[in-house]
């Protein structure tokens, strides 16, 4: 029995449909004998739609209340897809980022996490439930909700699965695997099957989106095995460590 950490990106849940077909897939692993624990993005294209009703309101939004504002799109996901869970049978407890423990710095917009007490992820897990948290937030030591820059899920599920001790981090996304350029602009873009934290961390730096470069630069700290797949198939992605 294995500790899984599942990481689905805003595209993997854009709409309910999908949303059930990644409920299906956190049921089969479940089912399969292991223990998960989920990050979700916002939807689609909520957090750019957020900021956009932000900028039709002003052009000096407060860091603050921004982030408060951007945190709403992933508490979205993780409750609706924590109801997706459970209507399959599994129990399942969605939790935003402070309630999973995520403690960052004061640094509006690209806050940076200094502490993880994620005791109620953890005994979720141990009860049997699938924990689903919300990605890409934390909340800072005066309690404001913080917002760990563009891409941070990534970094969240890292940071659980380093802290949990998982077996593995799976990122599922839209693409099958980390490519040697951008697949989707580039046709004849080559796939890793196995790619070091070194190499994936220079991609990740030169502009690569595929994951969030504070998520590589936390897994080769914390010696974190990252798998990055499709969340539309099952076939075998490409290893980062
Ligand atoms: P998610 O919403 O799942 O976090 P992202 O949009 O952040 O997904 O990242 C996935 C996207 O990264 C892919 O759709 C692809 O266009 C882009 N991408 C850029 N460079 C690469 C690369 N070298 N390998 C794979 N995908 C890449
Ligand atoms: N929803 C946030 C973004 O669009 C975080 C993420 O998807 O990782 O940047
Ligand atoms: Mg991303």
């Amino acid at each position: 029995m294995a500790l899984i950490v599942q990481k689905y990106g805003g595209s993997s849940v854009a709409d309910t449909e999908a949303m059930k077909r990644v409920a299906q897939r956190i049921v089969d692993t479940h089912n399969a004998g292991h223990r998960v624990v989920v990050v979700v993005s916002a939807m689609g294209d909520t957090t750019d739609d957020l900021l956009d009703s932000a900028a039709a309101l002003t052009d000096n939004p407060p860091e603050r209340e921004m982030d408060i504002l951007l945190s709403a799109g992933e508490r979205i996901s993780m409750a609706l897809l924590a109801m997706a869970v459970n209507e399959l049978g599994v129990e399942a407890r969605a939790y935003t980022g402070a309630q999973a423990g995520i403690k960052t710095d004061s640094h509006f917009g690209a806050a940076q996490i200094v502490g993880m007490v994620p005791e109620r992820v953890a005994r979720a897990v141990k009860d049997g439930q699938v924990a689903i948290v919300a990605g890409f937030q934390g909340i800072s030591k005066d309690d404001d909700v913080t917002t760990l820059g563009r891409g941070g899920s990534d970094t969240t599920a890292v940071a659980l699965a380093a802290f949990l001790h998982a077996d593995l981090c799976r990122i599922y996304t839209d693409v099958d695997g980390v490519y040697d350029r951008d697949p989707r602009l580039h046709p004849d873009a080559v796939k890793y099957g196995r790619i070091s934290y070194d190499d994936m961390l220079l991609l990740a730096r030169g502009g690569a989106r595929v994951l969030h470069d504070r998520c590589v630069e936390l897994a080769r700290r914390e010696h974190v095995v990252l798998e990055v797949c499709s969340a539309f198939s099952d076939a075998p992605g490409t290893i980062v460590g």
